[in-house]
């Protein structure tokens, strides 16, 4: 279905990014990795996917914090993958703490990485979707870019910025080809909600299941995490054609979060 198209997939050492990176290859996507690790495993990351689909990975360090670095990945994956068909903005950083005492160099990343890096990557490559007239823009954001939750301002406001950021780029590139929508999860067990676990297991004196299926109980109808896997068959299902029309939408999959 996409088969040859190129996707630039932010944040995709691990977690939601990595699922949704090898989700596209499956369909046939040459990818641009991007993220931090260790240079080893990302080195096997990469050629386990190109020889599980057939297709040219990369990877690109780009740190999100500094715009000239984004600019020459996006430079760099055209020049080596000839074009970015699909941009997902998915690198995001949490950090957790009350308003009052919320430090500003965690606010100023957090706004940064989950925001700001958004309008560079969409910015930088709007033109080549452009020339093509197709492309894809689909945006990480969360059930935190919808409602709120206590102790999360820098997260929650980015989140929403985010959402806002979607609207704005849909309706300014209605009609061309290119679509940019939001997906917006519930609790996904990756290493950014481990963290949270294992701060709750500490809080109740309890083991990490127990905290775990706490921290569901609180938000999560389901009572279930959202796979990876169901975050990046959503995002396929943006690249298809049978998606064509859905632009500026913000798309919660969160076991029943926003309804409530
Ligand atoms: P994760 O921590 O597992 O992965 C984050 C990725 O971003 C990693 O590859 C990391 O290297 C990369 N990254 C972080 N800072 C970066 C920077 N400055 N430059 C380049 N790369 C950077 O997180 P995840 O849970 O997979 O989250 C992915 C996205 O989904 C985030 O935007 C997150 O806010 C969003 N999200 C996650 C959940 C959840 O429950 N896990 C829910 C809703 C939304």
């Amino acid at each position: 279905m996409l088969q040859n198209r190129v996707a630039l997939v932010t944040g995709s050492t691990g977690g939601i990014g990595l699922g949704i990176a090898r989700a596209l290859a499956a369909q046939g996507c040459h990818v641009m990795l991007n993220g931090f690790g260790d240079r080893e495993s990302i080195e096997r990351t990469r050629a386990e996917l190109e020889r599980a689909y057939g297709v040219r990975v990369m990877h690109h360090g780009a740190n999100l914090l500094h715009p000239t670095e984004i600019y020459e990945m996006i430079e760099w994956t055209c020049a080596q993958l000839g074009a970015i068909d699909i941009l997902v903005n998915n690198a995001g950083i949490q950090y957790i703490a009350p308003v009052h005492e919320f430090p500003r160099d965690k606010w100023d990343a957090i706004l940064a990485t989950n925001l700001s890096a958004a309008f560079h990557t969409i910015q930088h490559t709007l033109p080549f979707m452009r020339r093509n007239g197709w492309g894809r823009i689909i945006n990480l954001a969360s059930v935190h870019g919808l409602v709120a939750s206590v102790n999360k301002a820098a997260y929650v406001a980015a989140k929403h910025g985010l959402v806002g950021l979607t609207r704005v780029v849909a309706l300014e590139t209605a009609g061309s080809g290119i679509t940019c929508n939001a997906i917006c999860p519930g609790w996904v067990r990756t290493s950014l909600v481990e963290t949270q676990i294992q701060a709750r297991a500490t809080a109740m004196v309890t083991d990490l299941e127990q905290a775990a299926r706490s921290l569901l109980a609180e938000k999560q109808p389901s009572q279930q995490f959202v796979q990876v896997e169901q975050v990046a068959q959503l995002a396929v299902f943006l690249c298809a054609d049978a998606a064509a029309q859905i632009t500026g939408a913000a798309l919660p999959m969160d076991g029943g979060w926003t309804a409530q």
